[in-house]
């Protein structure tokens, strides 16, 4: 049999830790925040994750990691995992999340669903449990998340229909992963960023709300987008839709049977 790697003899890409945070899953948690993502939403308010390699991150060991969250004990309930894309590291975090759910810790992953599924299984098989990001949907999706030419972070003036609904395998993952999921009690939070025109937001819950209305212990999360921290504040100001137009969506949400909803407005 292999021997198992020390903790400090693996590395991963560090853009910052938050020992103490109550936004990123069940109680107190330790957030880690990744270097790189496959994305590139316009509305990303961490731009500076998405490269595979920055100048501010440094590359540290699982156990520099383990030790920083062990720190945290025992005002924590667990550790949350984010990025930029953690499940682009997502070999490395097998040993890590294995080592801290022996301390009765639980382990969260903040994703955005789109990652290969039979090769992320080990990882998934130590995570308790996903906060997944439902990024848009159909062509516009293409636009808002994908455009990976586009680093400035440019907002187009002129956005793909929102009308039309290409499924392509890409553009679906993140819903074939969320379904899944579900099933294996791997969910805690659906995130929706609300933003206008990029996406028929109506659509999308509808499309939610199948998968959703059987597992009324997930919390279905509206985020009105805001542009603090986007690239192109400006260009991004005109799709942000309203406060009420947000509880519009919600109510929306509940009428298609969505049992546990909150809004971030
Ligand atoms: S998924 Fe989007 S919002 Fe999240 S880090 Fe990547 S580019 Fe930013």
């Amino acid at each position: 049999m292999t021997k198992p790697v020390p903790l400090s003899e693996i590395y991963v890409p560090l853009h910052r830790i938050i020992p103490f945070s109550n936004v990123e899953g069940q109680g107190n948690r330790t957030s880690i925040f990744l270097q790189g993502c496959k994305l590139n939403c316009l509305y990303c308010h961490n731009p500076e994750t998405i490269p595979r390699k920055n100048s501010e991150a440094k590359l540290v060991s699982l156990q520099y990691l383990y030790d920083q969250v062990m720190n945290a004990v025992p005002f924590i309930r667990g550790v949350t995992v984010s990025g930029g894309e953690p499940t682009i590291h997502h070999k490395k975090l097998v040993p890590l999340f294995t080592a801290l759910r022996q301390q009765g810790l639980t382990c969260y992953l903040d994703s955005s669903g789109f990652f290969d599924y039979d090769s992320t299984q080990s990882l998934i098989a130590v995570t308790d449990k996903f906060l997944f990001d439902l990024k848009g949907d159909g062509l516009g999706l293409q636009t808002l998340c994908f455009e990976r030419r586009n680093q400035q972070g440019k907002v187009p003036t002129q956005i793909i229909p929102t009308t039309q609904h290409i499924k392509t395998e890409n553009l679906t993952r993140n819903w074939q992963n969320l379904a899944k999921l579900l099933p294996h009690n791997k969910i805690e939070e659906v995130r929706l960023v609300f933003i206008k025109d990029f996406f028929d937001a109506y659509h999308l819950v509808e499309k939610a709300a199948l998968l959703l209305r059987d597992y009324p212990e997930v919390l279905f999360k509206i985020i009105r987008v805001h542009s603090k921290g986007a690239r192109d504040e400006t260009g991004l100001t005109p799709f942000i839709p309203t406060m009420e137009e947000t509880q519009a969506l919600a109510e929306f949400a509940k009428q298609c049977g969505i049992q546990k909803i909150t809004t971030i407005t």
